[in-house]
């Protein structure tokens, strides 16, 4: 099957971003949110982007023009997925609102059409169940900024069909993207990998193995990682990454993915990185300073 109408469920941070990689593809592409300003927001950035590529030099006027055709702000959920071929949601990460939307999506789009969710830690056979063609559920896990990051992590659980991975694996190629397939286990392949190696930079550093400074810097010089999973642990959040290692641990039932000590006093104390302003490094310069972690 091919792709002609693609919607994207949720205009925030994600959703602005696929259904820009959406309209650039060339595909015809309705953004909904539940809130009109949200819905405008959404629109704004993504003007915003395209504004700043022409200025770059990366975009022409015409190429926006061409790509602002492609895209409609729709602020009615029925009438955005009414011919849709492929919807991605990305709506807040919580499991009973991603349930009721699969509901309504599954009750409102067309039959044949592949409904993917961007979450990044829930269960997609979970999400798949609220509807009545789970097997045309996938997840579709980007990585913020959508425009600019490569990966799309294709998560399958056990009835997805073929033919929904293909066309998924489709439209990320058309996207730009590379993609990944993975089994709907917790944490996917890129969360679970992520969040243990930042829990062992930690106890590396309540250890008193080397500097934060160090430890990041022998990841990104001796692994050639572009940054360094002390900085990464700063910028992903310290709270959001303490939740996905506690639901591993209980998922899994094993301790070995039992947030450290280090992390949950930094969480408790308000050092959540550097939204906060302070985590493992002190952001109030803008970069990160080694501080003390008394
Ligand atoms: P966000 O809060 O920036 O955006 C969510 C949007 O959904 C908001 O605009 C909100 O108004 C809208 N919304 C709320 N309820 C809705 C509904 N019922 N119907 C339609 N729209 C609704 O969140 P985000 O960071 O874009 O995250 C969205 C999803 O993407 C989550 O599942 C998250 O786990 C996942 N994700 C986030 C990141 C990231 O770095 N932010 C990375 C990968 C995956």
């Amino acid at each position: 099957m091919s792709i002609r109408n693609v919607t994207v469920i949720g205009a925030g941070t994600m959703g602005a971003g696929i259904a820009q990689m959406c309209a650039q593809a060339g595909w015809n592409t309705s953004l909904y949110d539940a809130f009109p300003e949200g819905l405008e927001r959404g629109m704004q950035r993504i003007d915003a982007f395209w504004d700043k590529g022409i200025a770059r030099g990366k975009t022409t006027p015409e190429q926006k023009q061409e790509w602002e055709q492609n895209l409609h702000p729709v602020n009615d959920m029925e009438q955005a997925v009414s011919s849709a071929d492929l919807v991605i949601e990305a709506v807040p990460e919580i499991p009973e609102l991603k349930q009721k939307v699969f509901e309504q999506l599954d009750a409102y789009a067309p039959a044949h059409a592949v409904l993917g969710t961007n979450t990044s830690s829930l269960s997609i056979s979970a999400i798949a169940n609220a509807t009545r063609r789970p097997e045309q559920v996938i997840g579709m896990h980007f990585f913020n900024p959508v425009p600019i990051m490569k990966l799309l992590e294709l998560v399958q659980h056990d009835s997805t069909s073929e033919a929904t991975i293909a066309l998924a694996q489709a439209a990320g190629k058309a996207m730009g993207k590379t993609t990944i397939l993975v089994k709907d286990i917790p944490g996917f392949a890129t969360s679970r990998l992520g969040v243990v190696l930042g829990n062992e930079a930690i106890r590396m550093l309540a250890d008193g193995v080397a500097s934060a400074k160090d430890i990041d810097t022998a990841m990104v010089l001796g692994y050639k990682h572009p940054m360094g999973p002390l900085a990464l642990t700063d910028l992903v959040g310290l709270d959001v990454r303490r939740d996905i290692l506690r639901n591993l641990q209980s998922s899994f039932d094993d301790d070995a993915y039992a947030p450290h000590p280090l992390l949950e006093r930094l969480v408790e104390e308000g050092r959540l990185g550097k939204k906060s302003g302070k985590g493992i490094y002190d952001w109030s310069t803008g970069s990160a300073e080694e501080t003390s972690l008394e």
